[in-house]
């Protein structure tokens, strides 16, 4: 009977939007182990050859920088748990690419070496990644496979994790100690910019199956990397893995990065777009509606606080009718309406209390028309409040939700395909809405997941670098 290899199977992931004034801390991980860990993460995967030991998966929905204190507890548990499982052939690592920590910086790179220094130089690293992660040197330099989702918006998550476990059996198998190289273009993508089913990011993504069949080549990826992440690493990146030959790898990615470079100037956002004044106006005058506008500077589902009020504010000043914000994240404005009760009167003072505090709260008057209690609560408070102000309606909300189809919005007291202008705190509209509504602007708003990056102030990014610096060259 022959025996399997063992392989540890665990991983941290976050999106760090160091942008975000809200840091992620301990608490807000998730963390998962043991069988539940093996079905969430991997569906149950199998591989004849091999045998996967689970040890903890941590995640965290996108925010702030991750403290430092969470990162070191949780690498701690982590290591432990693949050092418990000693010996090992190899380890697969499930990773994003863009953690950012406090004072440490590049989680990624930092875990990875700790996790080499445990198994060996022997042992085979097998990483995946999301195709928003920031590379660095230290994370590719510690592992031998790494490889990356090829779709955005993600559709092939399990996909790659499958492949990463297969490259790792794959190596084992064959007796390979295969060798990733790293090439990084000096150029940061904002994520509306590349999606995979439109060019460039079409073709160039479809690339990548033609190098992977290049004899002596396992993988390759392309990582847009991660545009709201302040890091030394933040950047494009190339990852090419080969058997062996690390001059092969190392040609291909040139290459594929000198292809990338030649079309910095297609990435587009392939839908209509304009400032907050711009877009209100277009749909103001628009003869299709709703109009849905994306709040893109505060876009929750990448990790914004929500609670920016640009859009509102310039809504009641141009006097917009049947115009509705979905939605606006104020825990004491939901209190205060809370008390008042529905039907009543409520002067508030909104919004701006997590970012953009030079701006300050926006002061409203307007009438409570709804609370709603839910279970994500304790069921007893409200965790909802629908406002009217004049024509613009306001669903108020304790936290950073996204709302990203109609039913949630449903959900909160008001038909979104009743208004003439519906604003979500979205980058590209999530595919019930897209679908659905009659016409769609990404809102150029600033926040600290602004699409503009001229606008944003990086302190770590490498310069020169494409677009912030135009004149930027490569070869
Ligand atoms: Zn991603």
């Amino acid at each position: 009977m022959s025996t399997k290899y063992r392989i540890a199977v665990g991983g941290l992931s976050h999106e760090t939007n160091s942008f975000s004034p809200v840091p992620t801390v301990y608490e807000d991980f998730n963390k998962i182990r043991g069988e539940e860990l093996l079905n969430q993460r991997l569906c149950g995967y199998t591989h004849a050859g091999i045998e996967l030991i689970p040890s903890i998966y941590a995640d965290a929905t996108l925010g702030g920088l991750i403290s430092k204190s969470a990162f070191t507890q949780l690498k701690e548990e982590l290591l432990q748990e693949i050092a418990s499982a000693l010996p090992l052939d190899g380890v697969y690592l499930d990773l994003h690419g863009a953690m950012e920590v406090e004072e440490i910086g590049d989680a990624e790179g930092d875990l990875a070496t700790e996790v080499r220094k445990l198994v060996g130089p022997e042992a085979i690293i097998a990483v995946s990644l999301d195709l928003h992660g920031n590379i660095s040197p230290e994370l590719v330099g510690n592992s031998n496979i790494l490889t990356a989702y090829r779709t955005a918006p993600h559709r092939d998550r399990i996909e790659t994790r499958h492949r990463a476990l297969n490259l790792l059996a794959q190596a084992l198998e064959s007796n390979l100690k295969p060798v990733s190289v790293l090439i990084k273009p000096p150029i940061i993508l904002a994520g509306e910019s590349v999606v995979t089913e439109r060019e460039p990011a079409r073709s160039l993504y479809g690339k990548l199956s033609e190098i992977d069949k290049i004899p002596g080549i396992m993988d390759s990826s392309f990582l847009v990397g991660c545009a709201w992440t302040d890091s030394v690493n933040t950047s494009a990146s190339v990852i090419v893995v080969a058997e062996k030959d690390r001059d092969l790898a190392h040609r291909e990615a040139v290459k594929f990065a000198q292809t990338v470079w030649g079309q910095r100037h297609d990435f587009n956002y392939g839908v209509e777009t304009g400032t907050i004044e711009e877009s209100v106006q277009a749909a103001i005058d628009s003869s299709q509606v709703p109009v849905f506008i994306s709040d893109s500077g505060d876009n929750v589902t990448a990790g914004a606080p929500g609670d920016r009020t640009g859009f509102l504010e310039h809504l009641l000043a141009v006097g917009a009718r049947r115009a509705l914000i979905a939605g606006l994240n104020d825990s004491e404005a939901v209190k205060q309406c809370a008390s008042a009760g529905v039907g009543a009167e409520v002067k508030l003072s909104l919004g701006n209390k997590i970012s953009s505090r030079d701006n300050g709260p926006l002061m409203i008057t307007g009438r409570v028309s709804k609370l709603i209690a839910e279970v994500r609560g304790n069921g007893q408070e409200p965790t909802i409040a629908l406002v009217k102000c004049g024509e613009v309606s306001l669903i108020i909300t304790v936290d950073n939700r996204p709302f990203t189809d109609r039913k949630t919005i449903e959900a909160a007291g008001i038909n979104p395909m009743k208004q003439n202008i519906v604003v979500v705190k979205q980058g590209y509209l999530f595919p019930d809405l897209q679908d659905n509504a009659p016409r769609s602007i990404m809102g150029l708003s600033p926040g600290s997941t602004d699409l503009d990056l001229m606008r944003l102030q990086y302190n770590k990014l490498i310069r020169p670098i494409f677009p912030i610096d135009k004149e930027t060259e490569y070869s």
